[in-house]
């Protein structure tokens, strides 16, 4: 007997149908006599619509407000999927984030737990019941409602199987496991296996949306076992993400390429040359809490250089305006910006052992006549920053000059 967590996302319960699913297999593995904690994310779209919906009222919202409001979507699949389970005759109990508790710190929107307390998930296991949990949410210390960022309910899985010791983490969704990358942008990628928590980090935070960041964050720290799989298909063993590189097998030099169109660049033109000027610039942006991804600093002459970097496509017209700000402080002669840029980037631990990755991706992609506008590296990963309308092609080629179609 195991204690499992299963995680389902939008797709998987977005209509009663495909809820009625979900209780037949949590109902299968509660009658092999398994302890089930399910985690469920709203209907698929129902998350656009509230902060849309919000949005209408205040073009701004209100963070706190906003999580109000979007923690809602949840509270219903965990009431639906309850009632689905106690139709075939399976005893369930919902909770959401706040009944649980999942505790979180006070940053709406974008919270971190902090703490999960499972004494009633506890007693409820052992009455024999299946504990199903609202993914996304949880709870500050002064009983406001918060959520975990966008696809946080994979995070809240994670979160679960590690407070609750969980034998395994299974996160169903509407692939069968992590593939070599996006099967709807290249219908010829290739699931894996297995995958390591480093690239499924690095693949994870480069874009690929198979699983939230910070639930392989929290896999890797705290030693969750964490399998994808679909919830469509009853066969399959889904991508197993693992401690340790499979020592037998001989490494692939790329395990996947991941892409993100949610990216702007800015660019400060003629500052002065000047210590501190990184500092005044990407502080008074951190200030804003606007995270910064790419930098890249011009060699300087006749005194002024040029400073540009990225950020999320959200925050573009901030940024800008921050900018205009810094520029009249500082002295500079022009702030550019483009919103309609991505980056795509190569994954793979075996690149540590192998020069040469790097000068192949440049090359295929100049075969293909694209333009790099920025390139950041890191030992496992290679990233570029390319003109948005190059993304497909950009990844396919990529796909295929590190025979990964194979
Ligand atoms: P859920 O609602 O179940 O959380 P998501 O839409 O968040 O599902 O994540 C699943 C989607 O992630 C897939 O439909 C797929 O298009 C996308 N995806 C992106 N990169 C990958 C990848 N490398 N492997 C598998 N799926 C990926
Ligand atoms: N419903 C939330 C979202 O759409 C959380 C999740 O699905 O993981 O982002
Ligand atoms: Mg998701």
């Amino acid at each position: 007997m195991a204690l499992i967590v299963q995680k389902y996302g939008g797709t998987s319960v977005g209509n009663p149908e495909r809820i009625k699913n979900v209780a037949k297999r949590v109902a299968k593995f509660h009658a092999q006599g398994h302890q089930v904690v399910v985690v469920v994310s709203a209907m698929s779209g129902e998350t656009n619509k509230l902060i849309a919906l919000a949005k209408e009222v205040q073009a701004n919202p209100d963070p706190r407000e906003l999580d109000q409001i979007c923690s809602t979507g949840e509270q219903v699949t965990i009431g639906l999927l309850s009632m689905a389970l106690m139709d075939i005759g399976v005893p369930a109990r919902s909770y959401t984030g706040g009944q649980v508790k999942v505790l979180t710190d006070s940053t709406f929107t974008k919270a971190r737990i902090l703490s999960i307390d499972e004494a009633n998930m506890r007693r409820d296991l052992e009455a024999g019941k299946v504990v199903v949990v609202a993914g996304f949410q949880g709870v500050d210390a002064d009983g406001n409602i918060t959520t975990l960022g966008r696809g946080g309910s994979d995070t809240s899985g994670v979160a679960l199987a590690a407070a609750l010791k969980a034998d395994e983490c299974q996160i169903y969704t509407d692939v069968d496991g992590v593939y070599t990358t996006d099967p709807r942008v290249v219908p010829e990628a290739k699931k894996l296996d297995t995958i390591t928590f480093e690239e499924m980090l690095e693949m994870a935070s480069l874009g690929s949306k198979v699983l939230q960041i910070r639930s392989v964050e929290f896999a890797g720290k705290y030693k969750v076992k964490l399998r994808v799989l679909s919830s469509f298909q009853d066969e399959g063993e889904g991508t197993l993400i693992t401690v340790e590189e499979d020592k037998n097998m001989e490494q692939p030099i790329i395990s996947g390429i991941a892409f993100n169109r949610d990216e702007a660049k800015l660019t400060m033109l003629g500052v002065p040359d000047t210590p501190g000027i990184a500092y005044q610039i990407l502080g008074a942006i951190a200030d804003a809490n606007i995270d910064v991804d790419m930098i890249i600093q011009n060699v300087g002459h006749d005194g002024t250089t040029d400073f540009s970097f990225t950020v999320n496509r959200g925050d573009f017209a901030k940024a800008q305006g921050i900018l205009e700000t810094v520029k009249a402080k500082l002295g500079g002669r022009e702030i550019t910006g483009d919103n309609k840029i991505c980056k795509v980037s190569a994954v793979g631990v075996g690149m540590r052992s192998h020069p040469g990755v790097a000068s192949k991706m440049f090359k295929a992609l100049a075969d293909e006549g694209i333009n790099i506008q920025m390139i950041s590296t890191s030992e496992i990963k290679i990233s570029v920053v390319l003109d948005e309308k190059y993304l497909e092609l950009a990844v396919r080629v990529l796909h295929r000059t590190f025979g990964l179609d194979q």
